[in-house]
């Protein structure tokens, strides 16, 4: 089963874009993964082929209109996850990325002006997904991030790379920080531990550095993990053993 990436948007052109290079765009190359951009105004249905109205209630800006949006769903939908691009969706994270990109792939709505008629997301189940608290000018950038995302886990992308067991949020904690050579670097060097060639010793700093960072960095990933390892049974044990 390949991933297949069904993009509409107001902006096809945006499309490979950044993903049609490097890892991703050699995968796209050898057809691991395909993209289909299509254009929203394909399915309007007025000489001015218009996408937007101006938003019931008043106030700035347009909205895209729920039956120009349906008629571009309904020739895509057949049964991929259904996602709307908006500040409005649950955050993305890694785990709904890995599971997106088990999957068959996705069809993905890229909202423009002020964003899409609430109707639309309601009456086709639409999935909504925000990739962090600012505002974007659309939902383009937003799609190539979770594209990314999903695209790097693919089978057979990322190479011989240990495909991120240890990397940040797969632990629920941030990953450790990382050295290469020269050893010493405008006076700064390289942890002793990193250079010891003792395994225990440095995953345990690892693991350390990692916990250090999250707490001091992600006070929210920190608690929630917090509350994960004290919930459990082993958890639990950890703790009296403290
Ligand atoms: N008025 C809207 C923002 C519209 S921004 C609001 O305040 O919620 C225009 C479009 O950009 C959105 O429809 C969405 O598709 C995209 N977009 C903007 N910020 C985004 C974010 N953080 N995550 C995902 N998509 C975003």
């Amino acid at each position: 089963m390949t991933f297949r990436a069904t993009i509409l948007t107001l902006y096809p052109e945006m499309f490979p874009g950044p993903l049609g290079t490097s890892l991703a765009g050699r995968a796209l190359g050898e057809r691991k993964w395909s993209l289909d951009a299509v254009n929203i105004r394909d399915f309007t249905t007025d000489r001015h082929r218009t996408v937007d109205d101006t938003p019931a209630g008043g106030g700035a800006g347009m909205v895209l209109r729920a039956d120009i949006l349906a008629r571009a769903v309904d020739a895509h939908a057949d049964g991929r996850p259904l996602i709307a691009m908006t500040p409005r969706g649950r955050p993305l994270t890694q785990s709904r990325v890995r599971e997106l990109a088990a999957g068959p792939g996705a069809v993905i709505l890229c909202g423009r002006f002020e964003g899409f008629d609430e109707r639309l997301l309601e009456a086709r189940g639409v999935e909504q997904i925000s990739i962090g608290d600012y505002i974007l000018s659309g939902g383009e950038m937003a799609t190539l991030v979770l594209l990314d995302a999903c695209v790097r886990l693919l089978p057979g992308v990322m190479g011989a790379a240990s495909s991120g067991v240890e990397e940040s949020f797969e632990s629920g904690l941030l990953e450790y920080p990382h050295y290469t050579r020269p050893v010493e670097w405008e006076g700064r060097t390289i942890p002793e531990v990193l250079r010891s060639g003792d395994h225990a010793k440095i995953a345990a700093w690892r693991q350390r550095q990692a916990e250090i960072d999250t707490r001091l960095r992600r006070p929210d990933l920190w608690e929630r993990h917090e509350g994960a390892r004290v919930g459990s049974p082993s958890g639990a044990r950890q703790r009296t053993e403290d």
